[in-house]
């Protein structure tokens, strides 16, 4: 089954709502970057909110989530498109802990519990926003939770689950994001708070095999679907985008590298794709880079 968002709204259109699967993104980056179960919790739970939040803004070009914790795992880098393209990485994905006192992932101990979101929007304005707010709990979904309500000003209540198998491959991932629109009546607020605390964690209603559609209907009342959208692991590196990328570290530094080793050996961070850089399209930057002087 394929990977994609929708966005809805319910309780008579009172709240916004946006429900995701990502289990085949989150599948590729295990397998492209070998994040152990840790990681790979880390990692699908932001996959799962850059997704759900691609929803969020008409005509939205792009969007990136970087999450900046005091743990081992390191940074945690997810860019998301408007067309539903997602890659994402990791700094240090084989840090593994066993799993915590509840026998879940222990997410919080790989990424910190201090530290900074930062998200960065490119809405096709002259200045991309730029949001942040701090990690108050490490486990993701209640960050992005406070992340919502105080740097965007809107209460939500976020939920991000991923399932790993024993041999490390992703049984499920997704979640919910569940935002309250400027006046909502305080009913409709206790009702909603109530319905969360009897929805349980995510992760058991994604190993139930709920759809991102039946999520919300157990969440929310009179639930009216306006849009999906698929989404898919893809990377926007290419040979020439390589090729320019080394052009930026300057004339001195390609021409060591031409000294040294004779080409430049690349590997994407985001997919882990290796790029090989040929002596003579060193030289050619080298000449180019000499003539722009
Ligand atoms: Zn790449």
């Amino acid at each position: 089954m394929s990977d994609y968002a929708v966005r809805a709204i319910g309780c008579g259109g009172k709240v916004r709502l946006f429900a995701c699967r990502t289990t085949g993104i989150v599948e590729q980056l295990h397998q492209r970057h070998g994040t152990s179960a840790t990681v790979s919790a880390a990692l699908g739970r932001t996959v799962s909110v850059a997704a759900m939040m691609g929803l969020m803004n008409k005509g939205q070009d792009k969007l990136t989530i970087q999450i900046h914790g005091d743990g081992p795992a390191g940074k945690i880098i997810v860019d998301a498109d408007a067309c539903g393209n997602i890659r994402g990485y990791v700094t240090n994905p084989q840090v593994d802990f066993p799993t915590n006192d509840a026998g879940k992932l222990d997410v919080r101990r790989a990424l910190g519990t201090s530290g900074m979101i930062y998200v960065t929007k490119d809405l096709g304005l002259k200045e991309p926003y730029c949001g942040s707010s701090e990690i108050v709990s490490g486990e993701i979904g209640e960050d992005f939770t406070y992340y919502f309500t105080q740097s965007e000003q809107t209460p939500s209540a976020v939920g991000v689950g991923v399932i790993v198998e024993r041999d490390l491959s992703i049984k499920g991932s997704g979640g919910f994001i569940v935002q309250l629109l400027p006046n909502t009546d305080a009913e409709i607020i206790d009702e909603l708070e109530e319905s969360l605390r009897q929805f349980g964690p995510v992760s058991q209603k994604i190993a139930d095999g709920y759809t991102p559609e039946q999520m919300l209907q157990a969440l929310v009342k009179d639930v009216q679907f306006l849009e999906t959208k698929e989404l898919c692991f893809s990377c926007t590196c290419n040979h020439e985008r390589i090729k320019s990328v080394i052009s930026q570290l300057g004339l001195a530094e390609i021409q060591s590298m031409l000294e040294k080793d004779g080409k430049a050996e690349v590997t994407c961070n985001f997919c882990n794709e290796k790029y090989e850089i040929s002596g003579e399209e060193l030289a050619t930057i080298c000449r180019e880079l000499g003539e722009d002087r």
